[in-house]
């Protein structure tokens, strides 16, 4: 089968995304694209000379592999400078480091070799883990599974924001679980997208009982994001079947998902209250310390430690997702490469301040401002102690957005909009939690006040 070259490089793309973390997918092959394909020569369209060099560097061997997995007649690999940058400017720079002076040969392959069997990654492993207050529950839970797999917390449910360490901690049980099981243990990894995709094939294909048989054979099953299952009935009636089945022979189900059982919309109940028939554990964003602890095992790991004073910057400032901290470490350590130097305070400043977005800038007011502009109402009475019925539920959202969005504390929240008690405020983020569970209009509400909130 030959693919054309767009659907070629989306392939490998989404093989090489499983194999690296977000984070350095993002920085590394973002806007790339197959130009053409000549004799056997893929002409690899980067954005500028930095990631070129890059690629050829680190993942160029990466790269050729999983072409060639794919259409084995390709020979080689060329990087070409896209349009977006000036010919000037593709040219290499006064003092660029040449390929040999980048220190670090070719990734090694067992880093980003994703075994097909089982899909896990060998990089996420309890090993290079950091722990901290935000995340020791749930990594507790993980190693009590792990030393009593099947018998104990069944399933396990970790939960959490996006780049916070779910898809990681449960991914290191699974290897661990693999490599001290001397083989007995037969694992396997899957996002639930990619559950149902198999489900939907196998149901085309007449096949459901391969399927049946291809998941009931294993002894541990992880599934990323459940909540992608939302509203997707039949994959979930054959989920709950399956766990059915794992969890009368002891075998273990983990499963991780961006919100506790009770608030994923669209799920059945008899599957809902499996979910969370077992342990169920949360993990939240990293306070100050954990994220330095993160961005000093990071830089130890790459053999490059920025000062302590750039640390404790981008640990400021980076506050609530683990993926976003890496990325910006990954560009740190680049740009100190190509200028041969560690970078200054203000350097790391500027490249931080481009790449990550200010939620830090917007105030009470920007959000008591847009939520009542949106509802229509006059944005003093947020303020004020009324209790008309057109002002609480505005009243509502705004507390919520600023606890979840903001961490605002709730006393403080309470005493900003109406001087009320932390109770109350509690209460207001209950309510708009919960009711974003099974109301779809308030879902796209918060949606549209999210997307004026922050935009530029
Ligand atoms: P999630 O699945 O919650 O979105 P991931 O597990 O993909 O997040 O984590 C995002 C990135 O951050 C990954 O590269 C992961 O290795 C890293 N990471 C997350 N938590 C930790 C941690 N506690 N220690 C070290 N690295 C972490
Ligand atoms: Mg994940």
């Amino acid at each position: 089968m030959v693919l054309d070259n767009k659907r070629l490089w989306e392939t490998v793309l989404a093989e090489i995304e499983m194999g690296i973390s977000q984070a350095t997918f993002g920085t590394w092959f973002k806007n790339t694209s197959i130009n053409k394909l000549e004799s056997g020569i893929v002409f690899l369209g980067v954005p500028n000379t930095f990631v070129k060099e890059w690629l050829l560097n680190k993942y160029h061997k990466f790269i050729l592999k999983s072409l060639r997995n794919i259409q084995p007649e390709i020979r080689g690999v060329e990087y070409l400078i896209s349009r977006q940058e000036e010919p000037e400017k593709a040219k290499k720079p006064e003092g660029y480091p040449t390929p040999t002076e980048w220190g670090n040969q070719q990734i090694p392959m067992s880093e980003i070799y994703i075994n097909k069997e089982d899909n896990l990654n060998p990089k996420y492993v309890f090993d290079l883990f950091v722990v901290g207050s935000f995340n020791e529950l749930a990594y507790a839970a993980s190693q009590a599974v792990v030393k009593k797999v099947g018998s104990l917390y069944n399933p396990l449910f970790i939960y959490g924001g996006t780049g916070l360490g779910k898809t990681h901690l449960i991914q290191a049980i699974g290897n661990h679980v693999k490599n001290n099981s001397g083989g007995s243990k037969r694992v396997h990894y899957i996002t639930s997208e990619r559950f149902m995709m198999d489900y939907i094939n196998s149901v085309q294909n007449n096949r459901g009982n391969l399927f049946k048989e291809k998941y009931r054979k294993y002894d541990v099953l992880i599934m990323d994001d459940v909540q992608f299952l939302s509203g997707k009935e039949k994959t979930q009636e054959e989920l709950f079947h399956l766990f059915n089945s794992f969890y009368e022979n002891n075998k273990q189900i983990i499963f991780s998902s961006d919100k506790a059982p009770k608030y994923i919309s669209g799920i059945e109940d008899r599957l809902r209250s499996r979910l969370e028939g077992g342990m169920t554990v949360d993990v939240g964003k990293p306070d100050l310390e954990s994220r330095l602890a993160i961005l000093k095992h990071k830089s130890r790991l790459s053999n490059f430690t920025p000062p302590d004073e750039i640390l404790e910057y981008m640990g400021s400032v980076i506050q609530d997702n683990i993926r976003e901290l890496e990325g910006a470490l990954n560009i740190i350590i680049c740009q100190s490469y190509l200028k041969k130097r560690p970078l200054t305070i203000n350097e790391v400043k500027g490249l931080i301040k481009n790449n990550i977005k200010p939620k830090k800038n917007i105030s009470i007011k920007d959000v008591t401002t847009v939520v009542a502009d949106f509802y229509h109402i006059d944005e003093k009475k947020l303020y004020e102690k009324t209790r008309k019925k057109e002002v609480v539920k505005p009243r509502q959202v705004a507390m919520y957005i600023l606890r979840e969005d903001f961490n605002t504390s709730y006393p403080y929240i309470g005493q900003k909009l109406g001087g009320r008690d932390h109770t109350t405020v509690i209460h207001a983020y209950d309510k708009i939690k919960n009711d974003l569970g099974d109301n779809q209009l308030l879902t796209r509400e918060l949606e549209q006040i999210r997307s004026l909130l922050y935009q530029n």
